[in-house]
């Protein structure tokens, strides 16, 4: 595939010049399928472990918090859950891919995720089970949710047990995946929570999966949450900026009125990423059948970029919550309190 991202059009609102240079500097040719370690998982002191559904997840919740991480030097270690099959696709030429007709997207996005994580620095990403071992399984109440190949419908305990090998292998101090309803109620989502969850509650036991490798204990398990405050500026973004393409109707005024956001009192942990920003454009651009650049998510990026798309906030779920950054009360790091 080519790499290069299209020629902005005449009126295009993104400020792209940054992330496209972030995309140059990567290979021009990446081999999808060669994402394997060079490099032992125990040489890196610091080793962080995303669970995410579907290509796309990990840049738009948590990209710039993985490039941030990359670049300091942890191992960061992105396991996928799906290859997003049954996905839209944004891209006129690239339509015949879709499921309803060549069902062929789960390759390109296969490709997308890896020039994608080029862009931000991580080196180690691999598919629950292999790539296409789960499909997509849709949206929540479509008929995609019963196919048996799907994510929806997988074996639990294969599932978890394929996250306990990586667990195992990997030994990340912290992990992040979604909170209970996936962040936003998709079913992929909601059961990359389960899975993550009980792998990471499994993967200390030795009488569990014994034949998934060495135990090991993740201390620290986070949630991906969007904060009720950030949504509302999302909102009112919008509502300044009527031009603007936009993720929700005019009606919706208040962020309360969002299930998916979170109180931001709950919020414990804030990750100020905003020097990662371009990584993360980059690597949003990677996307390109799934994340229009005319679209809203470039459109915030343009309105108030580093500030909405440079911080990223998390819930703290297991673990013990380290020292705090004292104005905030929030940690800043995610390996808060770890030896
Ligand atoms: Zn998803």
């Amino acid at each position: 595939m080519t790499l290069s991202p299209e020629s902005p059009s005449p009126g295009e609102r993104i400020s792209e010049t940054a992330a496209e240079d972030v995309l140059h500097d990567v290979e021009t040719q990446v081999d999808a399928f060669s994402s394997e370690l060079d490099m032992d998982p125990l040489d890196n002191p610091r080793r962080l472990l995303l669970v995410h559904a579907h290509p796309d997840d990990e840049t738009i919740g948590t990209g710039a918090t993985m490039a941030k991480y990359a670049h300091e030097g942890a191992l960061v270690t992105l396991v996928t859950c799906t290859l997003g099959e049954q996905g839209e696709v944004l891209v006129p030429d690239l339509e015949h891919l879709a499921a309803d007709k060549d069902d062929a997207l789960g390759v390109q996005r296969i490709d997308e995720l890896a020039v994608a994580m080029e862009a931000l620095g991580v080196k180690d990403h691999r598919f629950l089970g292999g790539p296409g071992r789960w499909r997509d399984s849709d949206m929540m109440g479509r008929e995609g949710n019963n196919d048996p190949r799907c994510f929806w419908q997988a074996n639990f305990d294969e599932a978890v047990g394929e996250a306990v090998k990586v667990i195992r292998e990997v030994r990340p101090q912290v992990m992040v995946t979604y909170d209970e309803n996936g962040g936003y109620g998709h079913p992929d989502h909601i059961q990359a929570h389960r899975v993550a969850v009980a792998g990471f509650e499994a993967a200390g036991d030795p009488t569990r999966y014994p034949d998934a490798g060495e135990p090991w204990q993740p201390s620290k398990l986070y949630y991906t949450a969007m904060s009720r405050s950030s949504m509302q500026r999302v909102i009112d973004y919008f509502r300044d900026n009527p031009g603007a393409p936009s993720f929700m109707g005019p009606e919706i005024t208040d962020a309360a009125d969002i299930p998916f956001t979170v109180p931001d009192e709950l919020i414990t942990a804030q990750v100020d990423a905003r020097e990662y920003f371009d990584h993360k454009m980059a690597a949003m651009r990677a996307h390109k059948t799934q994340i229009a650049v005319d679209g809203p998510f470039f459109a915030m990026a343009d309105g108030f970029g580093h500030r909405a798309w440079g911080y990223e906030t998390f819930v703290l779920a297991r673990g013990e919550k380290g020292e705090t950054d004292g104005e905030t009360g929030r940690e800043s790091d995610l390996f808060a309190g770890i030896q």
